[in-house]
């Protein structure tokens, strides 16, 4: 764990450098009660508190996603929120940017390793420094089966592009794509669900976008870079489904 930790740590500054944040008002989690696996750390204070419910609302999880409750019951941390005017919170999706972890994915083959990696970024996102992160950074998680996982509230502004995460929906596919490539199953769930989002809430393709065309940074690393350029293109999936 420590290694995995350590190797998470250097991999997520070396990999993805992320926005962030001022200070903003104390913000309340969505409810989180279905059962969660033991986090392999000491956890923070818990600073969960419900949120109105909102079935079939703006910000619902969609049925082919796998529920935070899943793999963590860690709320964020309220004072680290990103500050855009709005308390934290996300407002309106208006882009969607992709990223990779920049962590070797190739030992994951199971919910249960995809969970616990869910948990190693996160951890390392909330011990950034100098600016720690709320929580994890992105919203969604696509894991090399495909599986896609909730990861931060899509509520709250997420911390993936530095100085312009306000509207934006971080989505990250698990993998150091610099040297691996991404599974067919990752890819499909990506070009499916990226389309889903753009569908539901009005984004076009223009507005889809991958870090390093955002910022300086390998991410999401050549290979699923020249993977986006592809799909979103004229007869690619992602541009077929959306
Ligand atoms: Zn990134």
């Amino acid at each position: 764990m420590q290694q995995g930790l350590l190797l998470g740590g250097m991999a997520l500054l070396a990999g993805c450098r992320n926005g962030q944040p001022a200070k903003t008002a104390q913000i309340a989690w969505p409810n989180q009660d279905a059962p969660s696996p033991t986090p392999p750390w000491t956890p923070p204070t818990r600073q969960v508190e419900p949120l109105p419910p909102t079935p079939g609302g703006y910000y619902s999880l969609p049925s082919n996603v796998i529920p935070r409750s899943q793999w963590t019951d860690q709320g964020l941390i309220k004072s680290r929120l990103t500050s855009n005017g709005q308390d934290g919170k996300m407002g309106k999706i208006l882009r969607i940017t992709v990223h990779h972890d920049a962590l070797d994915s190739s030992r994951i083959n199971t919910r249960g390793e995809a969970m616990r990696r869910l948990q190693t970024v996160r951890q390392g996102h909330i011990t950034r420094r100098p600016e720690p992160f709320a929580d994890i950074g992105y919203h969604f998680v696509i894991d090399p089966m495909g599986n896609v996982w909730e990861a931060r509230s899509l509520y709250y502004q997420g911390a993936h592009v530095k100085g312009q995460n306000e509207n934006n929906m971080g989505i990250m596919v698990m993998g150091n794509f610099e040297f691996q490539r991404p599974t067919s199953a990752a890819l499909q769930s990506l070009d499916s669900f990226v389309a889903q989002q753009m569908r539901r809430y009005n984004v076009d393709m223009r507005h889809v976008k991958t870090h390093q065309e955002m910022a300086p940074t390998e991410c999401p690393g050549q290979n699923l870079q020249r993977y986006m350029v592809a799909t979103r293109g004229r007869g690619g999936n992602m541009a077929r489904y959306a």
